[in-house]
């Protein structure tokens, strides 16, 4: 499974111990869902909240950029048909056609930038409609 995840240690606001919350994103049924499971060390305090959809909360794409550093998303041949390219952004998003062709001329001339999941995202979808891409990421560059 395609996820990517980071721990962060803070402190309960119920009882001011030790609260340690499981955060991030992962694939699944060809959604991005997103994450965070809470609880504290010393009291009884717990939650898990889970969705999905284009709108992770800002502080979890910010934990995972800071943890493990952006992905990107290229083309590995730029000057093919942008047809299969626009259809899959359209896909994954939503998007208007003009948004998609906005889209598709930044992942055309620097990549697209976001964190591994949502990198992942967009590749798997460009990757059914047969177009090459690579995700780099400071991990490690992948060519799929
Ligand atoms: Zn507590």
């Amino acid at each position: 499974m395609i996820s990517q995840g980071v721990t962060i240690t803070t402190r309960c606001e119920a009882c001011g111990g030790v609260l340690i919350l499981d955060t991030g994103q992962h694939i699944g049924g060809g959604r991005l869902w997103w994450g965070t499971e809470g609880a504290c060390q010393s009291c009884p305090v717990a939650w898990c909240d889970q969705d999905f959809g284009d709108a992770t909360p800002e502080e979890i794409r910010q934990a995972l950029l800071a943890e493990h550093g952006p992905a990107r998303l290229r083309l590995t041949a730029p000057e093919a048909s942008a047809v299969p390219v626009l259809r899959a952004l359209r896909e994954v998003h939503g998007l208007s056609l003009a948004r998609a062709r906005a889209m598709a001329n930044v992942l055309k001339a620097t990549g697209l930038v976001g964190t591994f999941v949502e990198v992942e995202l967009v590749a798997s979808r460009l990757r059914h409609h047969s177009v090459g891409v690579t995700v780099e990421t400071s991990f490690g560059s992948r060519r799929l």
